[in-house]
């Protein structure tokens, strides 16, 4: 019970690291509203965290939506009595190309998910942690902050924004006693690297170029990429701001 007591929001938490950890969350004590662009798989978590007796719901927000995102904040506020947890995780893939080829639409739009979204959701977390007393943000960058990922200019860009905005949030909101940090994950067996893997010319070697840039030989999973966010969101974390942990199998190592 390393959340007990805790409320938090849980953005694209659908599928993949949110859903895991989403799930993580309530089975460590968190009461959690679980928020997603996919409500049919969004109403299959709820049933799934219901069966479990598990304290999580799931809500409609497009975090890409300002409005949205206040009405699923005003939401945990009102269900719990206040919110002083958030799993910032919503985001989506950039479909490699080559940066002379990449699309301004596509580069906005991963942009728009990734980091506006991000900002949008800190900041409406934010104001209810101030109305709390405090809390704890856990972004979610990648790897791509810090290392090269090949014809992903927009999602790195991205990435290294998000990063960029947690030490920002970190420092800027330390003395109000709201800590932010970031998960930066690796190559993660998620729906995510599915679609990269399928959209390949040659499948099967993008599997084995995704274990081969990663030194502990595998792809990580959702549940070990949860197990930092939850760490991250704990009281044990208390001492930990504005920093991005690694969750890569030794991928920035090389
Ligand atoms: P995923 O595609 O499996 O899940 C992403 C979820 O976000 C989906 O449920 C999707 O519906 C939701 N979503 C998309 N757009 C949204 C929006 N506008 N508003 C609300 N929800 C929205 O992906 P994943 O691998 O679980 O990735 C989760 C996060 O982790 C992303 O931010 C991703 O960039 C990051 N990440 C993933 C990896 C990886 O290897 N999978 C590595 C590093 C970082």
């Amino acid at each position: 019970m390393r959340l007990s007591g805790k409320r938090a929001i849980v953005t694209g938490a659908a599928h993949g690291i949110g859903r895991a950890a989403a799930l993580r969350f309530a089975r460590e004590g968190c009461r959690v509203l679980a928020a997603d662009v996919d409500d049919a798989a969004g109403a299959a978590l709820a049933v799934e965290a219901a069966s479990a007796g598990l304290p999580l719901a799931f809500r409609h927000a497009d975090v890409t939506n300002a409005a949205a995102v206040a009405t699923l904040v005003a939401e945990a506020e009102r269900r719990f009595g206040g919110l002083d947890t958030a799993f910032v995780n919503a985001g989506i893939e950039q479909v490699a190309a080559d940066s002379d080829a990449l699309a301004e639409e596509h580069w906005s739009r991963v942009l728009a998910v990734n980091l506006t979204g991000t900002f949008l959701t800190c900041q409406a977390a934010i104001s209810a942690m101030l109305r709390a007393g405090g809390g704890a943000i856990v972004t979610n960058a990648s790897v791509a902050a810090f290392a090269n990922v090949g014809q992903n200019a927009a999602y790195a860009a991205s990435k290294g924004g998000v990063m960029a905005l947690t030490r920002v949030l970190a420092i800027e909101y330390a003395a109000r006693n709201i800590r932010v940090n970031a998960v930066c994950a690796g190559v993660i067996d998620t729906a995510m690297n599915a679609r990269h893997r399928d959209r390949a010319a040659d499948p099967d070697a993008w599997m084995e170029a995704a274990r081969a840039i990663t030194p502990l030989g595998r792809l990580g999973t959702a549940e070990e990429v949860a197990s930092l966010a939850l760490f991250l969101a704990s009281d044990e974390a208390a001492f930990i701001t504005g920093t991005g942990m690694l969750v890569d199998g030794g991928r920035v190592a090389t």
